[in-house]
């Protein structure tokens, strides 16, 4: 049984591409290597640099967002934006138990202690019915805050996340921290080219975060960015994130305790190339999903994660759940096999609550979570698997 589903997944696998298939390879197409050269030839690839603003230019249009400020990576500009959400060492800050271990240590970064709440089966994200409810039984208002009772922490913000690149649902998300009035940051790292009723998720929240390491959709080497529609708060980005040092033309001079945190220039020079290619790339990634949807749609137990209701997806890693609980019993068998044959799959992250320095953290009833996350894998993703069609 175990084998024979392993066997039928890497026959219709095969059918699509060749292994060996790493499980999210970046692609470079287009004008990487021209910038890159440019960059070098100016002299400026540290922080300072005209592609560093180019890159923040072409994000904030292909997002829709007003501002966006450039990051070494994801977890710093996550870091920053949670302080700047005012997350500091007497708050819980609620994600979904099912992410990247990042987001749960940009908030330990902040002295502050991750909540843990349960995820939807239908996007893989935070579920906000579950963490109303539980704001309304478990926590009481005080002031402005509102406060846990069985911790006596407040709740300093809600972080959702776009898994694996699918839209989770954000306004309703937005709506419990309206009627709470606790700020959004959202974790959208896996998520450009994602989007929920026609508008680009990460700019949903008073801010949001993109990744641009090596495995995400584009990649800058390694780089980050905040998204925000709050001038004011863009500027305090920019500030914490290039060592607090006021702008005088000779004088070092910072008037807080800053990151130097600025994405540099010569990996602003591949992003911006990277930034170009894209429309191409969410287009490849579209196909390859319909490609597993055409065969996958024939082996009965495995259902093909897409994209919720109302929202695009860029489909950043391809999911398939084993339906079966007989079948999630043989998911490490799958993945050996499949690893044998050249097809990298992997599982999904193991739950932020079961790592050893999160385990003591709250968290709601996590069923969601425990029932579904042993039974999802990863697929080789990357738009270079349908290089030749595009090619
Ligand atoms: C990749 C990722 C991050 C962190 O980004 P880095 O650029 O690797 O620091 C944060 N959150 C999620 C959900 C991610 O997938």
């Amino acid at each position: 049984m175990n084998s024979l589903i392993a066997e039928h997944l890497i026959e219709a696998i095969k059918d699509i591409v060749s292994p060996p298939c790493p499980l999210h390879e970046p692609l470079f197409i287009g004008n990487e290597s021209k910038y890159v050269h440019e960059c070098i030839s100016s002299g400026w690839v540290s922080t300072v640099g005209s592609f560093v603003d180019r890159f923040e230019e072409m994000l904030c249009e292909f997002t829709g967002s007003d501002f966006a400020v450039a990051t070494v990576n994801g977890t710093s500009a996550l870091h920053v934006a949670l302080l700047l959400a005012g997350v500091s060492e007497d708050c819980e800050v609620f994600m979904p138990s099912l992410s990247f271990v990042a987001t749960a240590n940009a908030v330990a970064y902040c002295g502050a202690i991750p909540h843990f709440i349960d995820i939807e089966r239908t996007n893989l994200g935070l579920d906000p019915s579950v963490l109303s409810a539980h704001l309304e039984q478990n926590f009481v208002r005080t002031g402005s805050h509102w406060i846990n009772k069985a911790t006596g922490r407040r709740a300093g913000a809600i972080v959702p996340v776009h898994a694996f690149g699918h839209p989770c649902d954000i306004e309703a998300i937005c709506e419990v921290g309206k009627t709470f009035g606790i700020p959004i940051v959202e974790d959208a790292a896996e998520s450009l080219g994602s989007y929920y009723k026609d508008r680009h998720t990460g700019t949903f929240g008073e801010s949001g975060i993109l990744s641009f390491n090596g495995n995400k959709v584009v990649t800058c080497g390694a780089g980050g960015a905040i998204l925000t529609q709050d001038e004011e708060l863009q500027k305090r980005a920019k500030h914490l994130t290039t060592t607090a040092k006021q702008p005088h033309p000779w004088e070092y001079f910072h008037d807080q305790i800053g990151f130097n945190y600025r994405m540099p220039n010569l990996n602003a020079a591949l992003g911006c190339a990277q930034l170009e290619s894209l429309p191409e790339f969410l287009e490849r990634k579209r196909t390859l999903f319909q490609k597993y949807k055409a065969t996958l749609t024939k082996l009965e137990d495995i259902q093909l994660v897409e994209e919720p209701e109302h929202c695009r997806s860029n489909y950043w890693l391809q999911t398939i759940i084993l339906k079966s609980e007989e079948a999630s019993n043989s998911r490490d068998s799958v993945l050996h096999q499949l690893n044998q044959q050249g097809i990298l799959a992997r599982p999904a992250w193991i739950p932020l609550n079961q790592l050893p320095m999160y385990s003591s953290c709250p968290s709601t009833t996590l069923d969601v979570t425990n029932a579904i996350v042993p039974r999802l894998i990863n697929l080789p993703s990357g738009p270079k698997l349908m290089q030749e069609e595009y090619a």
